[in-house]
């Protein structure tokens, strides 16, 4: 093991992930020479084809907007970020919870939530589709890099923290992975933690980007209890401060204050349980990696003024409603033609047609889709459907 892999085993709490007794690979490897196995599957990660487009992927914004606003790529490393650190001052495993970041939204569909609502909606007859369940798509069977297994063949602890929801409908058709939805248990405390600084990772950003868009104003995040406290403290310390610098350093604040909570909280929460290994974790009623009611109720106010000022935006909303009809056209028109689609997936496509009828080809279609990025999408949308382009 090297140093980063050493240094993980020494610094690790008792609850959290430990390389050495991890649940393993679907496909047994032995184990890395040196490297710990957490930090084989970050690299791995890394090394994927769907972790490069997420570049090209919209997080709220998309992609040719504008070059300054997060895309899933620099939004999926600052969750990594805040996770990381997290988990170094909770003693929990900082490099699987990297790589439980890093991966969260490999499945995502080109447009965010539009794309994903859309997909779904095509895809309702055949199965539905739900850009978490995707992610571990991408990892177990999507990416094509080794000669011995397909997709990543990462660890249990990684793929475990990739799926945070799931149907029960699905879950049954999960195995092991699947079981902690049907019991009610929880995955582990460096999935949790993925899991928060995601929301953590957005509420900020998305606050930031809003305002360099010009679609959310000081005035309206002034009323809201997080921003107005902080912004405050900043004025007062700083009264010459203006511009990018105010709206910076007060975000900082705002992050700052969420992580300490974060940390506070769920130390108090996990010191409380007992908990003395991953196993006790998993077997849980309610997650340990946690908000305060007071911080959860600030989180929550904020989310809300995004939601209603940010993402219902009319200009936001003139995007995706052009983001869906793209994905829809798509979607149908390589649907109907499968010679649309590129020979690779044309020749998977029916193949699962062979096995699993008009539900197969929809899976495949749906997996060409969804791996798109926002610029691939819209020019495979010109080609196909010129003159009308709606972008
Ligand atoms: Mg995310």
């Amino acid at each position: 093991m090297t140093s980063e892999g050493a240094a993980d085993a020494l610094r690790l709490a008792s609850w959290a992930a430990h390389d050495a007794a991890s649940r393993g690979r679907v496909y047994p490897e032995p184990s890395p020479e040196m490297r710990g196995e957490f930090q084989r599957d970050r690299d791995r990660i890394v090394h994927s084809n769907a972790f490069r487009r997420l570049v090209y992927k919209t997080q709220v914004f998309v992609n040719h907007e504008g070059d300054l606003y997060r895309t899933r790529l620099t939004h999926s490393m600052e969750v990594a970020q805040i996770g990381r650190t997290i988990a170094g001052v909770l003693g929990l495993h900082e490099t699987l919870t990297e790589a439980i970041c890093l991966a969260h939204d490999l499945g995502h569909t080109p447009f965010g939530h539009a794309g994903q609502d859309a997909l779904n909606e095509c895809m309702r007859e055949y199965g539905g589709f739900e850009h978490n369940l995707q992610s571990l798509r991408v990892v177990d069977l999507l990416e094509e890099r080794y000669a011995e297994f397909p997709g990543l063949n990462l660890t249990y602890e990684t793929r475990e923290g990739i799926l945070k929801h799931c149907s029960l409908n699905n879950a049954r058709q999960l195995g092991e992975l699947g079981e902690r939805f049907l019991r009610r248990g929880q995955p582990s405390l460096e999935a949790q933690l993925a899991n928060l600084a995601d929301a953590i990772a957005y509420n900020n950003h998305d606050v930031d980007d809003g305002l360099r868009a010009g679609l959310v104003e000081m005035d309206g995040l002034r009323e809201v209890t997080l921003f107005g406290r902080e912004h405050a403290a900043v004025m007062a310390r700083y009264p010459a401060l203006t511009g990018r610098r105010v709206i910076h350093e007060t975000i900082r604040r705002m992050i700052n204050r969420v992580v300490r909570d974060v940390v506070e909280t769920s130390r108090a929460r996990i010191l409380d349980s007992g908990v003395r290994s991953i196993d006790d974790v998993r077997t849980q009623a309610e997650p340990l990696i946690t908000l305060s009611d007071a911080v959860r109720t600030e989180h929550v106010e904020l989310k809300r003024f995004l939601n209603a000022n940010l993402y219902r935006h009319h200009r936001v909303l003139g995007m995706t409603d052009k983001a869906r009809k793209v994905l829809r056209e798509l979607f149908e028109a390589m649907m109907g033609d499968i010679d649309l689609l590129p020979r690779e997936h044309r020749d998977a496509a029916a193949l699962a047609e062979q096995s699993g009828g008009k539900s197969g080809r929809a899976r495949v279609v749906a997996d060409y889709v969804a791996g798109m990025t926002d610029r691939y999408a819209i020019g495979e949308h010109r080609r196909l459907f010129t003159p009308a382009d709606p972008f």
